[in-house]
Formats: structure tokens, C-alpha cells, sequence
């Protein structure tokens, strides 16, 4: 298994509930993306299937099932995800590869396979992610999964909005949280991945606490370079006119269109810009809840681009909604950049 960053007390948790005679059926890892919850889900599939006969060694990531599972292969660690995935389509079904959401016909597909077909593991683990994109029918279909649990099944919920799930499916599960990683653990953790120390405290700081985010940037530090242009490049729109900020919102949803992962990514580096500036804005009048009004508005534009809201009108609403910056002096420090900091 890829050595996960952080998260060391939900590991110890987690390798008590595979010690569990029975253990429970269904979990929530509940916590923010890029954090390594997937990672943690097959971390749990490994002890919960690995071969080794004493269960301090599992999983030892060097036997057959240890193997398939980090190859993500294990014909019983199933991935449910937004998509075609478990899709069996037919009857006239339009197919859906780049579907945004988890739909019923997914969840009967995963149903189905853990019903047809035997196992060859101790116990299957399915995983969905992110099950907040289930819909309500999904969802209910789902739930009747978890009235009448198979057995020797755990099923893996992992969501950044648990708030968003039925509340008869979340009371069904054992919550685990899984927190943001402080940075000098992901220092840490990029640094027994042989990168340099410098390279590893500068993504580690600008990770916002996420490793997955911190080993793309130690991978490849121009990342890191691009995030800073576009910082520098919120602070100016920040502090700009209306109009320009509603041109930027028009050239953001034209790229919605051909590049989605891009915008999602300028939307993070909105949020980090607007973290800074609620760690700065404390002491301010209205600082602080400026801010964090900003932070909503971005919030709300990523879901209403999940829910296919005309990207155009998600973007300006976003725009509209924050606050006006007085920006500092020209030649001082923009507010955003850490590192040009004196
Ligand atoms: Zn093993
Ligand atoms: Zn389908």
C-alpha cells in the first residue's frame, strides 16, 4: 500500500475495527479531499484481507491480496465512482462515462456483483466515493444495501459533505473523521519519499494540509509556481472594478466548458487566497466575516457547477458575492504570498 501521510490515530482505529470478530458494516470517512481518504479505505481493505497470519503485520504489501489491492485489482475491493462504473446499461439505457454523479443503475450494478459472483477474500469492501453525488434514488437503493447487509461486507462511504447524505443511511453507519494533516507531518512524509527538505516544507505549506496536494507540487514544483501566479492574480482581481471581475467570470465559465479541472483549480486557489486573508483580517473590522462570506461564495459555485448550473451565472454569482479589497501599497507585499513576506 502507498505509505499514507498523517492521519495515525484513524489508522489505529481502523486496525481495531479489522481486529472486530464482526466488524461494523458500513463506515463514513467523513473529511476533506486530497487528504489520502482513499488511500485510508484500502489501508482498511489490506487489514481487513491481507494473508499474513498475525494481524501486527497486516498488511504486509507484499502478498497476493496485499498486491491486487494496491493495484487496485482485488476482484472484492470494489470502487464505486461517478461515472459508467458498475453501469450495465442495456434497455435502451443511454450510456453515461462522464456522468458527474452516482446513479441507481451503479449502485444496482454493485449490488449485483456482490450478489453473483462468490469471494475469494476474507471479506469484500466496497467503497463509494464521493457518496454525497448520489442521488435520492441511488441513495435509497442504497439504503435497502444496508438494511439487509450482505455478509462479511464492509461498505466505505467516503464523503467531504456528510451533511448531504440521507440522514437513515448516515445513522447506519460508524462515522470516522478524517482531519486536514498539519504540515510538518506531510514535511515529513514527502521527506521519507526522498524529496529535498526545501521542497517538502514549501508544498507542505502550500498544501492547505491536503498530501495528496502536497506530493503533485513536491512532483512537480512549477505547480507550485502556477499557484502563485494565480494568487497574485486573485489579489488584483480582488481589488478590481465590477466590470473587470464580471470579464474574469465570463473567461472562467468559457473554460468551464473545455476544461473543468482547471476552473476547480482556480476555485482552490480562491479559497486559499480568502483563508489568508481570514487569518489576516482577524484583528479587522469586518475582516474576518468578509472573508468567510468570500469563502461561502466559493463554496456555493463549486456545488452549483456539481449540479449543472449554468456555469456562467455559478461563476458571476461567485464574483458578485465578494467582499471589496482595499489592496496594499504599490511595491508592498501582496496580501496572499507567504514567501515575499519580509
Ligand atoms: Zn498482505
Ligand atoms: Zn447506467
Amino acid at each position: 500500500m502507498a505509505a499514507i501521510i498523517g492521519h495515525e490515530a484513524l489508522r489505529r482505529a481502523l486496525r481495531s475495527i479489522a481486529a472486530m470478530e464482526e466488524p461494523p458494516h458500513a463506515l463514513l470517512l467523513a473529511g476533506p479531499a486530497r487528504t489520502g481518504r482513499t488511500l485510508l479505505s484500502l489501508e482498511l481493505a489490506g487489514l481487513l484481507n491481507c494473508e499474513a497470519p498475525d494481524l501486527d503485520d497486516r498488511p504486509c504489501n507484499e502478498c497476493r491480496a496485499c498486491r491486487l489491492i494496491t493495484e487496485r485489482n482485488h476482484p472484492d475491493v470494489l470502487h464505486l465512482e461517478p461515472g459508467d462504473s458498475f453501469c450495465r446499461g442495456g434497455g435502451g439505457h443511454q450510456p453515461h462515462p462522464g456522468s458527474r454523479d452516482i446513479r441507481i443503475c451503479q449502485v444496482r450494478g454493485l449490488i449485483e456483483s456482490v450478489s453473483r459472483y462468490p469471494f475469494e477474500g476474507r471479506f469484500r469492501v466496497l467503497i463509494i466515493e464521493p457518496a454525497d453525488r448520489m442521488g435520492l434514488e441511488a441513495a435509497n437503493t442504497l439504503l435497502k444495501t444496508l438494511e439487509e447487509p450482505p455478509p462479511a461486507t464492509v461498505l466505505i462511504l467516503i464523503t467531504a459533505a456528510p451533511e448531504n447524505l440521507l440522514e437513515t443511511i448516515r445513522s447506519r453507519c460508524r462515522t470516522l473523521a478524517v482531519s486536514l494533516v498539519p504540515d510538518d507531518a506531510i514535511a515529513e512524509g514527502l521527506g521519507e519519499r526522498g524529496f529535498a527538505p526545501e521542497i517538502a516544507e514549501r508544498a507542505a505549506a502550500e498544501s492547505r494540509r491536503r498530501p495528496a496536494d502536497a506530493l503533485a507540487f513536491a512532483e512537480q514544483p512549477d505547480l507550485m509556481d502556477d499557484r502563485g501566479r494565480l494568487l497574485d492574480r486573485c489579489a488584483e482581481l480582488a481589488g478590481a472594478r465590477a466590470s473587470e471581475r464580471m470579464t474574469y467570470a465570463g473567461d472562467l465559465a468559457e473554460r468551464w466548458r473545455r476544461d473543468r479541472e482547471l476552473v476547480l483549480t482556480e476555485l482552490d486557489v480562491w479559497e486559499t487566497f480568502w483563508e489568508s486573508r481570514l487569518r489576516e483580517g482577524a484583528g479587522r473590522e469586518n475582516g474576518a466575516r468578509d472573508a468567510l462570506d468570500a469563502l461561502r461564495a466559493v463554496a456555493d459555485a463549486r456545488s452549483d457547477l456539481e449540479a449543472q448550473v449554468v456555469a456562467r451565472m455559478a461563476l458571476e454569482l461567485m464574483l458578485l458575492r465578494f467582499p471589496a479589497v482595499t489592496l496594499p501599497a504599490e511595491g508592498a507585499p501582496a496580501p496572499s504570498r507567504n514567501e515575499n513576506e519580509p
